[in-house]
């Protein structure tokens, strides 16, 4: 009992939280939407409330954990572990400058909170429990709203200076489609699932023929989740057919480049798209990547994330013991 842990994922639009054994089991588990007004206490409060969901269900008062992970979006740099200070967590509502973060949860909990990157943690959870178990290097691909990477080397999590593997932003096409970031030909410009959902919106306007929005509309959702974008190309919707390659595409060049920069052993495709489609897609993505690999006759491994959605906060929770 005296070594559970709690994680803590924070996402765009939902928190998942978990209750995690010293094994890396988890005991128990909660998910809320992200608070959409307010400010970061309004989103620490919901935070403190989803863990003590999951906790309850574990049969654990949270001061009885041994700590308490988070990941959290924002730049590495800006998550800063020592200090748990948030800044400029753009997704998130009225969070552009910065709040404690890390010192109004351990009020609320009761135990110790160590804040790390939300695609970082999630990549050493598939590393130390999921689908990169048996590698040394990785490269974690975590394509959903943005696309996010991670990495690690020689066994051990690669952060560099603290802003380390963005691969959404590594350039595909110079001069290219512009970016959320606000600057051009990243990969998240051609496979964001914000990005994607754009430039249908975009053409759909323009007069292009496309079932989305009506599927969007039809099963009540806010956006083009990757449900929509999924039941899309079951019925062979052309734009999203087209809109889906150009995005494999984007993500084979963009991994076969990083390929060939730090040769790791495998690539563990995860993010709300990367659970979605990756069996489905994940030939079509091989293939792209190989045009681009400078030794092309021993490819990395390429392997869906396996522990979904959980990921993150199991990921978050293995930061109590870092
Ligand atoms: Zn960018």
């Amino acid at each position: 009992m005296a070594d559970l842990r709690g994680g803590i994922d924070l996402g765009g639009t939902k928190i998942q939280t978990a209750i995690v054994d010293a094994e890396g089991k988890v005991v128990g588990e909660a998910r809320h939407p992200t608070p959409t007004e307010g400010g970061p206490e309004d989103v620490a409060e919901a935070m403190a409330a989803a863990l003590r969901e999951a906790a309850d269900e574990a049969g654990v008062e949270t001061s009885a954990l041994k700590g308490v992970g988070v990941g959290s979006p924002g730049d590495a740099d800006d998550a800063d572990e020592k200090t748990g200070v948030v800044s400029s967590a753009r997704n998130l509502p009225d969070w552009e400058g910065s709040f404690p973060l890390g010192e109004n949860l351990k009020e609320a909990l009761g135990t110790e909170v160590k804040i790390g990157n939300d695609v970082q943690v999630a990549t050493e959870a598939e590393f130390h429990l999921g689908a990169g178990k048996e590698f040394e290097s990785l490269l974690g691909v975590f394509w959903g709203t943005g696309v996010g990477g991670g990495l690690i080397l020689g066994g051990k999590p690669w952060l560099g200076r603290g802003a380390a593997g963005e691969i959404g932003h590594m350039v595909v096409k110079q001069d290219g489609a512009k970016c959320p970031c606000g600057r051009r030909g990243c990969l998240e410009a051609y496979a964001g699932r914000k990005a994607m959902e754009a430039e249908a919106r975009e053409r759909h306007e323009d007069g292009e023929k496309t079932d989305l929005f009506k599927l969007m509309e039809k099963h009540d959702k806010p956006r083009l989740t990757s449900g929509i974008w999924e039941r899309a190309l079951d019925h062979e919707d052309k734009l999203t057919e087209e809109l889906i390659e150009h995005a494999v595409e984007a993500l084979g060049t963009g991994i076969g480049s990083a390929i060939n920069l730090i040769d790791v052993e495998a690539v563990v495709l995860g993010g709300g798209l990367g659970i979605r489609f990756g069996e489905r897609l994940m030939e079509p993505l091989t293939k792209e990547m190989g045009k681009h690999l400078f030794v092309n006759e021993r490819p990395p491994a390429m392997r869906v994330a396996s522990l979904g959605d959980l990921g993150g906060a199991i990921g978050a929770s293995l930061l109590v013991s870092r």
